[in-house]
């Protein structure tokens, strides 16, 4: 009898001990957890590195270059960088009127003659140019290549001149988009009459823009800026999780810098969430003569610079070429056609015509900010 009950007392020893052995290995496994925990919070912490801005500017497609990138690594950076304006030089290399070797000259050399084999590149961004020259109707035109080498405004070359009346009129025979002949399943294009040129000068910036983004996006970086001159085009937020602000040059400033040029003063200036702006204006390529200004975007109509009263226009669309072609498109059309054509389109954009009115698309009324009263 006393031994049953010297027995039971052992056990329940031996079941307080074991329980007070259980209760302090999970008081262990808890502090083991909460150390690690600290610690692993303490290296990510360590690891990760605060998001910067990274920015390169170079000279490609005959202009200034920007590139901005956010990245927590600069090496990430600077690779995605690199890679964006490898793509940008390669795009000129196909598509540049003035060089002897861009795919452009060897379609323009064979016109009226044989088709010529292109790249993908090239036969989508000439597909896309002769989609804005229908929605445009032609006010946007593609082949204006021989009416813009009479006026002469080759970046290459600083001279301008005044072509003659039958000059313009022999050169307007041979402006027609409808006679680019687009094999896609051959990759060739064929324009139908000999003399007939090429010129993606008003949207090649804008299409560049969009593939240096697609190439910046392919290497994992979360937002970029890119500004081909006028042309351009962001993704994503900047570090302060604010979007890219642009800003609308002012056509006509009234303040001139120590060298007695315009200064580059902004008129109005704009949020870019995930989209392009293009602006085309007189300002940027023109010369004076006889006290006329004759600029670089041409009324494919008559084959002189456009007097739409327009002297710029910025459009804001998805993709860079669209915003490209259309601002050149719309700056013909002049300001009542060009708003109404963006807003069919769903688009945005801002007009300011000779008079410094300024017009702006319905849906982009609350969301630009008027720095200065263009009238003042
Ligand atoms: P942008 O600055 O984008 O308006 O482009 C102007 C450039 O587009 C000119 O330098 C020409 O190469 C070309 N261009 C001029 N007029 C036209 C037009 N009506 N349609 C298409 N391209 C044009
Ligand atoms: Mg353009």
């Amino acid at each position: 009898m006393r031994q049953t009950t010297e027995h039971r007392t052992q056990s329940t020893d031996n079941r307080r001990q074991r329980k007070e052995k259980r209760g302090l290995f999970c008081v262990l496994c808890s502090v083991l957890c909460i150390l690690y925990s600290v610690f692993c919070v303490l290296l990510l912490s360590g690891c990760t590195r605060p998001d910067k801005i990274y920015k390169e500017s170079r000279v490609l497609m005959y202009t200034i270059c920007t590139i901005t990138v956010v990245s927590s690594s600069e090496e990430k950076a600077r690779e995605a960088i690199e890679a964006a304006f490898d793509e940008i030089k390669r795009l000129e290399w196909l598509l540049d009127y003035y060089s002897p070797e861009s795919e452009i000259t060897a379609i323009n050399k064979a016109a009226g003659k044989f088709p010529v084999r292109v790249s993908k590149e090239t036969l989508d961004i000439i597909k896309k140019s002769v989609y804005i020259a229908e929605v445009t109707d032609g006010a946007f035109n593609p082949t204006i290549g021989p009416v813009m080498k009479l006026w002469g405004f080759s970046r290459q070359r600083q001279g301008h001149s005044l072509p003659s009346r039958k000059e313009i009129d022999r050169a307007l025979r041979l402006i027609d988009y409808r006679k680019i002949r687009i094999d896609e399943a051959r990759s060739e294009i064929l324009l139908e009459k000999e003399g007939m040129e090429i010129n993606l000068g008003g949207i090649a910036k804008g299409y560049a823009a969009d593939r240096a983004i697609d190439v910046i996006k392919e290497k994992g970086i979360k937002a970029a800026l890119v500004a081909i001159a006028g042309d351009i085009k962001g993704f994503g937020l900047k570090p302060n999780a604010e979007p890219w602000k642009v800003g609308i040059q002012d056509p006509r400033p009234h303040k001139k810098t120590a060298d007695g040029n315009p200064s580059k003063e902004i008129f109005a200036s704009l949020d870019l969430r995930d989209r392009a702006i293009s602006t085309s204006g007189d300002y940027q390529r023109f010369f004076v003569e006889g006290g006329k200004r004759y600029h670089h975007i041409i009324d494919p109509e008559t084959g002189y610079p456009a007097m739409s009263q327009v002297i710029s226009a910025s459009v804001i669309a998805d993709e860079g070429y669209m915003a490209d072609g259309l601002s050149t498109g719309v700056f013909v059309l002049g300001p009542e056609k060009g708003i109404a054509l963006l807003e069919s389109m769903g688009l945005d954009g801002v007009i300011v015509d000779s008079e410094r009115n300024v017009y702006i698309t319905q849906n982009l009324k609350g969301r630009i900010n008027l720095k200065k009263h263009l009238k003042d």
